[in-house]
């Protein structure tokens, strides 16, 4: 197939803006007169620092990051950051607390993981209805001195999204946002840490952006890997060790194309049209039923299902054939999944919403 043919749902590593690989392609041998490749250059050259620059640069304009803030570059996937909150944040080993909202699989492993090492109190969690809602403030069990709160602001298996920032007081508030990150503006000040994987809506697997404030920097466990430390990490600009130097290129002309946009504030507009187009045809169909509840919905992943297997796995089927890939929900959902990142045009939502009414028409019970 052509890339033309498809409209790639997937939900990461995902779709990303063709004009940033069409740049990226033409400057892999000879990166603006280098002679050579962003992949084969020095991290600590100075045609490379200035795409690290500038990289980061930009990433603090677009969220509007305060100075009370620094942006990493690391490496680990969103995954290490599970380990590296709690030994960063809990200053001795078995000895800190903290508070988890538990609203999908992410933050189920982000748990376990901070249970290693210290007391992990459950501030709340929507399993008894298997993930499909986000708790409201009113139910988040919270603990004055906690070292920090969890959460996941969008929960890319389930389909939900948290619609408000917690309020927790004074306790510091980290958030893994991997899957909706530069969808829409972020008062990062209300933040302790924001994390968030590249994959889904930035760049390749294997950068992580750590927005963290400083002040929390430098409080690890004496065990905490110093490539583990965000003290270590912050006094080297990210750059104790190799950073991923290609990857964090690649989110610059990201950052390059999200700006021709509207930044995240066009960004939202976007997306926001792009998720109703969806949940507008769900909400009146006679076959499909979107998975999450009204008021929890997710505006990047988007899961629905008709209720029979077969038919599910027919609608996938005839989906690819038309070029619409990657719709199968995760294993833990079943049905489907349509993950409509930032690099996803909104002809591709249309002709998803077109091929349902289709397929719906076809399956009149
Ligand atoms: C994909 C994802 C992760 C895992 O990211 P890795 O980079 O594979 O570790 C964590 N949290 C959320 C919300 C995700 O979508």
């Amino acid at each position: 197939m052509k890339r033309e043919e498809v409209f790639n749902f997937s939900a990461g590593p995902s779709v990303l803006p063709t004009e940033v690989l069409e740049i990226a392609g033409r400057d892999i041998l000879n990166y603006n007169g280098s002679g050579m490749s962003v992949m084969e250059m020095s991290h600590r050259s100075k045609v490379y620092l200035e795409i690290f620059e500038s990289t980061k640069s930009k990433m603090k304009s677009v969220l509007s990051v305060p100075e009370s803030h620094e942006v990493l570059f690391l490496q680990g996937g969103a995954s290490l950051q599970f380990s590296m909150i709690p030994m960063n944040l809990m200053s001795e080993l078995g000895k800190g607390k903290a508070d988890y909202a538990v609203t999908g699989n992410f933050a189920t492993v982000a748990t376990k993981e901070a249970k290693k090492y210290g007391t992990i109190n459950i501030a709340a969690s929507s399993e008894d209805k298997n993930h499909t809602y986000i708790p409201a403030q009113s139910e988040l069990k919270l603990s004055s001195d906690a070292d920090y709160f969890y959460y996941c602001a969008n929960n890319t298996i389930y389909g939900t999204e948290w619609q408000y920032i917690p309020e927790t007081g004074s306790v510091p508030i980290c958030c893994d946002m991997s899957s909706n990150i530069l969808s829409k503006p972020v008062d990062v000040s209300k933040y302790g840490i924001i994390f968030a994987g590249a994959q889904k809506n930035m760049a390749p697997a294997g950068l992580t952006v750590v927005i963290i404030d400083k002040s929390l920097a430098g409080k690890e466990m004496p065990c905490t890997p110093l490539v583990m430390s965000y003290k270590t990490m912050i006094e080297n600009d990210s750059m104790y060790n190799t950073p991923p130097c290609w990857n964090i290129y690649i989110l610059g002309l990201v950052l390059d194309w999200l700006e021709k946009q509207g930044g995240v504030k066009g960004m939202e507009q976007i997306k926001t049209a792009k998720a109703a187009l969806l949940y507008d045809y769900l909400d009146g169909s006679a076959l499909f039923k979107a998975c999450a509840e009204k008021g929890s919905r997710s505006d990047m992943n988007v899961t629905f299902r008709t209720g029979d297997e077969a038919k599910d796995e027919e609608f996938c089927k005839g989906a690819t054939k038309l070029g619409l890939t990657n719709l199968k929900g995760h294993r833990k959902v079943g049905g489907m999944r349509a993950s409509i990142y930032n690099a996803m045009p909104i002809e591709g939502v249309n002709k998803l919403v077109e091929f349902m009414k289709e397929f719906e028409v076809a399956n009149r019970v």
